[in-house]
C-alpha cells in the first residue's frame, strides 16, 4: 500500500526528508512502516528502554520490557560484518521499536545481494558512524542490545542470552552451561557443555526425523 499525501507530510515532518524526493517513490516506501514509522501519535506506546548508535545521529525506544528471545551467533557472516568475534541480538517485533530520530541517517545491507538498497532480510546501520543497529527481518527485528543505554543490573539481565547459534564456528569457547546449537537453533546439534538433558532430546528427536526419513523413503 502506497502512503497518503497527509502521511508523507507527516514523514517529512518527523525528520523523514526535506522535499518530495525524499518521500516520493516505492524506493521510500520503508519510511512510512513498522520498525521505521514514528509512533509519537501512539499513548500506547510505553517506552522502557533508550538506544543510540556511537554519534548519535539514531536514536530509539523500545516498548517491550524483554525480548522474545536473545542468543548470541556465531556465524561468519556476523563475524565479519560486526568485526567482533560473535554477535548478541535480541528479538523484538518490528512494533516494539520507536525511531525518534535519525531515520534519514539509516544505512542499509543484504548479504545474499550484496546490495545497499532496503530489501528484506538486511542488516541496519547508522550511516555516519557505521553502529551496527539490528537485522530487519520480514517479520521481525533482531536488535543488538549493545546500544541500549540499561538503567540498571537487572534491566540488562532481561536481555540475558538463551542459546548460542553457529557455534561450530565460534572464535572462542563460551562455557556458560547454555544450548550451543552448531547451526540454526532447534534444526541442528546440539555440542560442548549444553545441557545433558537437551541434548538427550535432541538425539530422540534427530533419530526419528531419520526414521520418519526412511519411512518416506519406502513409500516413495
Ligand atoms: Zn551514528
Ligand atoms: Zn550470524
Amino acid at each position: 500500500m502506497s502512503p497518503t499525501q497527509p502521511e508523507k507530510d507527516q514523514a517529512k515532518s518527523n525528520g523523514n526528508g526535506n522535499s518530495n524526493e525524499d518521500v516520493d517513490g516505492e524506493h521510500n516506501e520503508w519510511k512510512f512502516k513498522a520498525p521505521y514509522k514514528v509512533h509519537d501519535s501512539d499513548p500506547n506506546f510505553k517506552t522502557l528502554y533508550n538506544g543510540s548508535c556511537h554519534c548519535g545521529r539514531v536514536q530509539y525506544q523500545l516498548s517491550r520490557e524483554k525480548p522474545l528471545a536473545s542468543k548470541y551467533c556465531h556465524c561468519s557472516t556476523c563475524q565479519t560484518l560486526h568485526g567482533a568475534p560473535f554477535q548478541w541480538a535480541a528479538i523484538f517485533h518490528k512494533e516494539d521499536i520507536n525511531f525518534t530520530h535519525g531515520h534519514s541517517d539509516l544505512g542499509w545491507y543484504e548479504s545474499s545481494e550484496k546490495t545497499t538498497r532496503h530489501k528484506l532480510p538486511c542488516k541496519v546501520s547508522c550511516a555516519y558512524c557505521r553502529s551496527p543497529i539490528m537485522d530487519e527481518g520480514r517479520n521481525m527485528i533482531l536488535l543488538f542490545p549493545s546500544l541500549i543505554k540499561f538503567k540498571s543490573d537487572a534491566e540488562k539481565r532481561k536481555f540475558d542470552i538463551e542459546c548460542h547459534m553457529f557455534y561450530g564456528n565460534r572464535l572462542l569457547d563460551i562455557k556458560d552451561g547454555l544450548p550451543k546449537w552448531t547451526g540454526i537453533n532447534g534444526q541442528s546439534d546440539l555440542i560442548e557443555d549444553s545441557p545433558a538433558e537437551m541434548v538427550k532430546k535432541r538425539k530422540r528427536e534427530i533419530e526419528e526425523e531419520g526414521e520418519e526419513g526412511k519411512e518416506e523413503g519406502k513409500k516413495n
